[in-house]
């Protein structure tokens, strides 16, 4: 059912958390992605009783069904150096604690980037620092995503193997879920816009990590080629993923009850860009 569908796009919380879910309704999203805080600094102002208790009356009110976070771009749990790994610790701890309030189920986290370890030493280093964090924060609602990466630079994430690997070595798993991204993969090399591409995709996503563990995917197109290890989102069906992916995604089973979130180029407090990449999204579920 077209009413049913869980899809939506990261939007500003300026003005306050409540105005992106206004901001959501008022391009037919059911659901939204926000940063809790500003995701380019380490200080965060608190989150009153006031913010939650309005935040989560509109969610009601306007019928959002998932909010999902993204934590800060600062946050590198395999940084080589101490002191920003002790730093980003504590800021993901804080992020999961802000969540936890605002009632929010998932946080979607980049798993970090290193040049200097190989890269099985690094998952290791994220799991361990990881396993630090769950057990600060020891969340009740929220689950940490890791999301899939196109491999720019030193990223992290960028093979199925490596976030397998990562999770792998995770005390309490119920924490822990991915959040696939359908730009980096493509940029990382996996081709799922063929109809035997995409079945092959997900086999092998499958047996590499398990399709139980997404919960989210982010909808983005690619301005670059396949492989190309570049992180760049494009609108939907104007970038070099074809549309039939998206359609494949849309119409996928397994996939119905996962928040679809766009990452495309907005202006995010005038989310009209993202309206029209949602009714394209939505033009592409069969009846
Ligand atoms: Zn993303
Ligand atoms: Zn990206």
């Amino acid at each position: 059912m077209k009413k049913d569908i869980l899809i939506g796009s990261h939007l500003s919380i300026a003005g306050g958390f409540w105005q992106a879910l206004v901001r959501a309704h008022s391009i037919g999203a059911t659901c939204v992605q926000i940063f809790t805080k500003s995701n380019r600094q380490w200080a965060a102002k608190k989150i009153t009783d006031d913010d939650i208790k309005k935040f989560l009356s509109i969610k009601r009110e306007l019928n959002i069904k998932t909010i999902i976070a993204h934590a800060s771009y600062l946050i590198n749990l395999a940084s080589s150096k101490k002191d920003v790994q002790e730093k980003s610790i504590k800021a993901l701890v804080d992020e999961i604690d802000r969540c936890e309030k605002l009632e929010i189920p998932y946080l979607v986290l980049h798993p970090g980037s290193n040049s200097l370890e190989a890269t099985s030493d690094a998952c290791t280093l994220i799991a361990d620092n990881l396993n630090k964090v769950i057990s600060l924060s020891n969340p009740k609602r929220t689950m940490i995503l890791l999301e899939t990466m196109a491999g720019q630079g030193s990223t992290i994430g960028k093979k199925f193997e490596d976030l397998a690997k990562i999770i792998g070595l995770i005390k309490n798993k119920k924490h822990i879920g991915i959040c696939v991204d359908t730009c980096h993969i493509f940029a990382a090399g996996y081709k799922f816009d063929t109809e035997i591409s995409y079945q092959a995709l997900w086999k092998n996503f499958d047996e590499i990590i398990g399709i139980k563990r997404i919960k989210v995917i982010h909808m983005n197109d690619s301005k670059k080629e396949l492989g190309c290890h570049i992180d760049r989102h494009e609108h939907i069906a104007k970038g070099k993923i074809l549309p039939l992916a998206f359609k494949l995604i849309m119409n996928d089973k397994k996939f119905a009850k996962i928040a679809k979130i766009l990452e495309t180029p907005n202006s995010s407090q005038n989310p009209k860009q993202d309206q029209k990449n949602l009714d394209t999204l939505k033009s592409y579920i069969k009846k």
